[in-house]
């Protein structure tokens, strides 16, 4: 890892064990086959099903993506499914006529952004597993510049299609003001008794709201009714703000194949994550110019990603006492001699103890930083070993709709996933998503109690899954609420988010 360069690994590595396609042009993303050589080697079994599924995916995105002639008709008949007051499309002459089985065969899930770049994440490899699992192919809805050289295009084909929806002349309009009031939501079709399987024809297009705001109905998203009644909708807009590929695993139908795509199911999140989000070139090199120039010298990598939460109150100082007593109490980091009158050490005599870290420091305040490098700095490390550490940027507040504050955002997210041990922050996105492609176990920073540090300061967590947040909690039976954390065995409520669930 520390001698990280710039030269390709060799296939396997390369190819993350066959998860990446080799159909790319290298140099068009760095990422996409470099990431290897700054990560621990994944220790998570990937399955060959998942491999010769996502094979199949790329050929279905090759043959319906936007550019496609499949897909020139799918819009086109979206378009006139959409028109009430269209005459009924001349078999001879449409373009969507009945002989187009190309376009037959597209069916099309287009995720919508909502929140920062880790439920964007989340949300997105949720929509993917989905579009796995039923044939579609993903689109990202990108409307504004925020999204906009962030992440490379994750499917082979890009000089022929994209997975980006070319927006200009697409039929759904205002695809941004969807919401859980929409009348073509999917839990207010259900809602007025209009989600029969044996619609004919299908309604055009649905909207699946699966928010933190959603109703009960919504969350039939989650059960057979809901399921029936997306079938056969040729497209689909999604917005989530959550990890809801957990959910999808409450669904009897999608049991089966995802058993044989995840036989360990708490790998779902790692193995997407790698195969989808490469950051682009541009943000590559922050993460790596970052990387060579403090954090490779080390011999160990220790992330700490700190994130403060308006309903989370504590003050800074006390965090940063929870900090400490969770890298020293877990023998992250060495504690200090505290005696600032403590002469210089003399050489250590056991060199295993004289490990030099890194840490880095990942958070929008610049406060804990500057606290825990002046106490490696004041201070001997406790065995003789040195602790250098490190904070990229601290941006003081969250700016989701800025490009550049975005590219800053995702190099810290991979800078982080290079650690070899990750201290987090409770219920946070972005440390999901660092820890998940990282495939390691955080230290979570446990919630404060009564606005002080709590006891124990930080958790091992129990599986490196994101959290689903907002689960469902709905009976697909009853239609009355239930509990997804006892529904099977390998969906367990979150330690840091009591209403939410994850895979183990
Ligand atoms: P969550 O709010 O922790 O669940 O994570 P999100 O990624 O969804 O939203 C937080 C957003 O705030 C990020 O996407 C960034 O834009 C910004 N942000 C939060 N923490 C950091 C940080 O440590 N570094 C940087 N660069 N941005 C951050």
């Amino acid at each position: 890892l520390a001698g990280a360069s710039a030269t390709v690994p060799d296939t396997r590595d390369r190819l993350l064990g066959g998860l990446l396609s080799p159909d790319f042009d290298d140099r068009s993303c760095l990422s996409r086959y470099r990431a290897s050589l700054y990560r621990q080697p994944s220790l998570h079994n990937l399955s060959s099903h998942l491999v010769s599924r996502l094979r199949r995916y790329e050929s279905l995105h090759r043959l319906c993506g936007p550019g496609t002639p499949a897909y020139t008709r799918a819009v086109a008949r979206l378009r006139e499914s959409m028109d009430a007051h269209a005459p009924p499309p001349a078999s001879s002459n449409s373009t969507t006529g009945s002989s187009d089985t190309a376009a037959d065969e597209c069916s099309y899930i287009v995720w919508t952004p909502i929140e920062g770049l880790g439920n964007r994440i989340l949300s997105t490899a949720s929509a993917f597993l989905y579009a796995l699992l039923t044939d579609r192919v993903l689109l990202v809805h990108h409307p504004g510049d925020d999204l906009n050289d962030i992440f490379c295009e994750p499917f082979p084909g890009n000089d022929s299609t994209t997975w980006v929806l070319p927006e200009r002349d697409f039929p759904i309009q205002n695809i941004r003001r969807l919401n859980v009031r929409t009348r073509e939501s999917l839990g207010n079709v259900l809602g007025r008794g209009e989600g029969s399987r044996d619609r004919d024809p299908p309604p055009p297009w649905l909207y699946v709201h699966l928010q933190t705001d959603y109703k009960p109905d919504d969350r039939r998203f989650f059960c057979d009714d809901g399921q029936d009644a997306l079938s056969g909708v040729r497209w689909i807009v999604l917005r989530s703000d959550n990890y809801f590929a957990t959910g999808l695993f409450f669904l009897p139908r999608y049991e089966q194949e995802l058993a044989r795509l995840f036989p360990r199911r708490d790998t779902v999140f790692h193995h997407l994550g790698r195969y989808l989000f490469h950051p682009t070139n541009t943000v590559w090199a922050m993460a790596t110019r970052y990387h060579r120039s403090y954090l490779a010298p080390a011999e160990e990598r220790v992330g700490v990603q700190v994130r403060e939460f308006k309903y989370a109150r504590i003050s800074a100082a006390d965090r940063y006492s929870q900090i400490i007593s969770c890298a020293c109490g877990e023998s992250i980091l060495p504690a200090v001699d505290d005696n600032a009158t403590t002469p210089p050490s003399a050489e250590p005599d056991h060199p295993e103890q004289t490990k030099r870290k890194a840490v880095l420091v990942v958070s929008l305040n610049g406060e804990y930083y500057e606290k825990l490098s002046s106490m490696y700095y004041e201070h001997d490390a406790a065995g003789g070993g040195s602790v250098s550490v490190f904070q990229p940027t601290h941006l003081g507040v969250q700016h989701t709709e800025e490009r550049k504050h975005n590219q800053k955002a995702l190099a810290e997210v991979m800078l982080l996933s290079f650690s070899d041990v990750v201290i987090t922050s409770a219920q946070s996105t972005f440390g999901y998503v660092s820890h998940g492609l990282a495939g390691l176990r955080p230290w979570v920073l446990t919630l404060p109690v009564d606005g002080k540090v709590p006891d124990p300061p930080c958790r091992l967590a129990p599986t490196i899954e994101p959290c689903y947040m907002k689960a469902p909690h709905y009976d697909c039976r009853t239609r009355g609420q239930a509990d997804n954390g006892k529904m099977v065995p390998y969906i367990r409520q979150c330690q840091d988010v009591s209403y939410g669930v994850q895979l183990v």
